[in-house]
Formats: structure tokens, C-alpha cells, sequence
């Protein structure tokens, strides 16, 4: 499949003035993802991005059982300690882009299940998931303390813990 990306603003404060701060190979997508940092109010994001239209295609069933574009969202259990090593590779890009991850206010927009929300967590985070996807927000809700299911728009959950 052949996706467009379009240029983005800032999501939190719309700015347009956001640096580099680390780069990612897509798989599916076969293009490296520029991570940024907005330098109004260091809201982390990708920018380019795929259009808001392709996005939804990138995350069906199949990509929650493992079968999409990243093979570390499988939830099976032999598939746990690759998982936690990515979480922990996230969490530490992090932590050196922004100096430390202590009290910083973490979005996950596309938080799945929230696993990752509660690592930043318990890593000393402020964090907060949100699932766009009707497959992630049903993952989400099996382990979530409240989780608000909306076909139309991003849902807010907190994860346990
Ligand atoms: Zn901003």
C-alpha cells in the first residue's frame, strides 16, 4: 500500500517550530519517521505523519494480534520480553531527549492496552493514553479503570497502576 504524509503543527499547542530530536525506521512504511520536539512547549511527535485518513488502516485487528506493521504489539506471551525491551527502548529515548522522564507529562495517542502508560508511569511519568482505534480501545478497556469508547473520536483512558 502506497500511504501520503502531509507536514503537522504541533498537536498540543499548534505551533509550527518543532527540531528533530530522533529518527525510526517504519516497517510497513518503508521510511524513516522524524521524531520532533516542539520548542514552544516540548510536546514530542512525528512529523511528517500519514495522512489522518491512512491511519486507521495501519491499525485493525490484525495489527493488535501481532500480524501488522509492528510485530512488538503482538499480546501473545512469548512475544512479553521483546515487548518490554522496546518499552524500555521508548522510555529511555526518551529520558535522553528530554533529560529525564521524572514528572514529565507523557501522551500516548494510540496507547493500545496502555502498557506503555503505566511504564511511563511507574518510571516517575505523568502519563496518559489515548486509543483512537475501535480494536485498541477494546484491548484498552480490559485493563483500563475507565476507558470511554467513541467510534468518532480519540478516547482518554487511564491504565491501572
Ligand atoms: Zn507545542
Amino acid at each position: 500500500m502506497q500511504f501520503h504524509f502531509r507536514h503537522v503543527p504541533c498537536d498540543l499547542c499548534g505551533a509550527d517550530d518543532a527540531l528533530p530530536v530522533f529518527w525510526k525506521n517504519g516497517t510497513l512504511v518503508k521510511k524513516q519517521f522524524t521524531i520532533v520536539r516542539c520548542r514552544h512547549c516540548s510536546f514530542v511527535y512525528v512529523d511528517p505523519r500519514i495522512v489522518d485518513s491512512e491511519i486507521p488502516l495501519l491499525y485493525d485487528d490484525a495489527y493488535f494480534r501481532g500480524l501488522g506493521f509492528n510485530r512488538h504489539v503482538d499480546r501473545s506471551p512469548n512475544a512479553a520480553a521483546d515487548r518490554n525491551a522496546t518499552y524500555a527502548d521508548v522510555i529511555e529515548s526518551c529520558a535522553e531527549a528530554l533529560g529525564t522522564i521524572n514528572g514529565c507529562k507523557i501522551l500516548d495517542f494510540g496507547c493500545g492496552e496502555g502498557t506503555l502508560v503505566s511504564k511511563f508511569r511507574a518510571a516517575g511519568a505523568d502519563a496518559l493514553g489515548f486509543e483512537p482505534s475501535e480494536s485498541g480501545r477494546a484491548a484498552c478497556a480490559r485493563g483500563c479503570v475507565s476507558c470511554t469508547v467513541s467510534a468518532r473520536r480519540a478516547s482518554s483512558c487511564r491504565k491501572r497502576g
